[in-house]
């Protein structure tokens, strides 16, 4: 379920795209506005070690 795995943004407009080659509107460049699919597993990473954080402080 990643529906916006293959969307792209121009970094001319910033208009959103499926183009991968150029933007349709403009013609610029595009580039994954998700640059890192990494990002959200890291938030989420650092969301855990944070709780973990705070339950072994209350712990202690
Ligand atoms: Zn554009």
């Amino acid at each position: 379920m990643e529906p916006l795995t293959h969307l792209f943004k121009c970094t001319v407009c910033h208009e959103y795209t499926l183009e991968e080659d150029r933007c349709p509107r403009c013609g610029g460049s595009v580039a994954s506005p998700y640059p890192a699919k990494f990002s959200l597993q890291d938030k989420y990473g650092e969301y855990r070690r944070r709780a973990k954080r705070k339950l072994r402080m209350s712990a202690d």
